[in-house]
């Protein structure tokens, strides 16, 4: 008689080394959820929520939405269209939940097969680009030790949207040459935007992320129109259905797995974003080496990465992807290649 994976979930308490703030403040919760599935045979495939409040989320939402989830269940895991399309109609809006099954069950396929998630795609991992290292809102003081802490990185990614913008572009760049790409997180106006640019530009800033509020798809037509460097979609892509609109706005988009909900979501993004000529980038929550391994699976796709959400934690449970140096380098265990520490 076939038998439902079983499903179990816990919380996961995360500690980042420094407070992580962006434009719209700190992030206030650093709990994740560990999600397992586990098949006859006692295999199992692991995934992790990154709730968002941002984007409707918590940890016991999560909690409670895979509670409901229990009951969809599929008997096959390889059986994945098909289950993610009706774990989409039972909870469309949990899409850090729906994340960590969808991780968990590709983790189980590559266990069952015997193959790393890469190989099964049919990826070069050496094809990955480097990965970015975030730099948060933070005084002077401390923005001056976390540039020499990210030591290692060579591309750091500034958090912008606050009105010492100025300011922290230039202790940044007093402090090192390395390439810097900027993420304001929603945190301006098209006049603010337009008129950052040409600091941006005297800074050697190489990409801007969300320089607008998600919704301000003209006002990010405008932005990209004056930009000489790539403006990048963040909040304003969740799915694979905002991509058009926002075909001739942008130059390109970020994927999260919290925001999109799936990795063959994700997939699904790559291609219609290339389709249309864009630049793909992929990124991370707060999240552990579990979360960030799944994501990590699919950098040889894509063109852009920040992938550091592990590498802030002082905690981490997990043994994955690794970002050290930039260079993103991908386990080679089945499956996600993920285990505990
Ligand atoms: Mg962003």
């Amino acid at each position: 008689m076939s038998q439902h994976l079983h499903l179990e979930a816990e919380i996961l308490d995360l500690r980042t080394t420094h407070p992580f703030v962006i434009a719209r403040g700190g992030q206030s919760d650093d709990r994740t959820i560990w999600v397992r599935l586990r098949d006859r045979d006692g295999l199992e495939g692991w995934g992790e929520a990154a709730a968002s409040r941002y984007y409707g989320e918590t940890p016991e939402s999560v909690l409670s939405a895979l509670n409901v989830y229990v009951s969809g269940m599929p008997t096959d895991p390889f059986d994945l269209e098909d289950t993610e399309r009706r774990w989409v109609t039972t909870l469309g809006r949990n899409a850090a939940a729906r994340a960590a099954l969808s991780a968990a069950l590709h983790d189980l396929v590559g266990k069952r097969l015997g193959v790393p998630l890469y190989r099964l795609w049919g990826l070069d991992p050496a094809k990955a680009p480097r990965s970015t290292f975030t730099i948060g809102l933070d005084t002077d003081e401390r923005i001056r030790a976390k540039v020499h802490e990210a030591v290692e990185y060579p591309i750091l990614k500034v958090k912008l949207g606050t009105d010492r913008d100025r300011r922290i572009l230039e202790t940044i760049r007093e402090a090192t040459d390395k390439e810097l790409r900027v993420d304001a997180n929603g945190g301006w106006t098209v006049k603010r935007a337009i008129r950052m640019l040409p600091l941006l530009e005297e800074f050697n800033v190489t990409v801007l992320e969300q320089p607008l509020p998600p919704s301000d798809l003209e006002g990010l037509a405008a932005v990209t129109r004056h930009a000489r460097m790539p403006v990048i979609a963040d909040e304003s892509c969740l799915t694979v259905e905002d991509i058009p609109p926002l075909v001739g706005k942008v130059d390109g988009i970020n994927i999260k797995l919290a925001k999109c909900g799936s990795l063959r979501e994700a997939l699904r993004m790559v291609a219609v974003a290339r389709a249309h000529g864009m630049l793909v980038m992929v990124g991370c929550m707060i999240e552990s080496s579990l979360g960030i391994t799944a994501a990590a699976h699919l950098t040889p796709l894509v063109d852009l990465v920040d992938l550091d959400g592990a590498a802030l934690l002082s905690n981490d449970p997990f043994v994955g992807a690794t970002i050290a140096g930039g260079h993103v380098a991908l386990p080679e265990g089945p499956g996600l290649g993920v285990r505990a520490r």
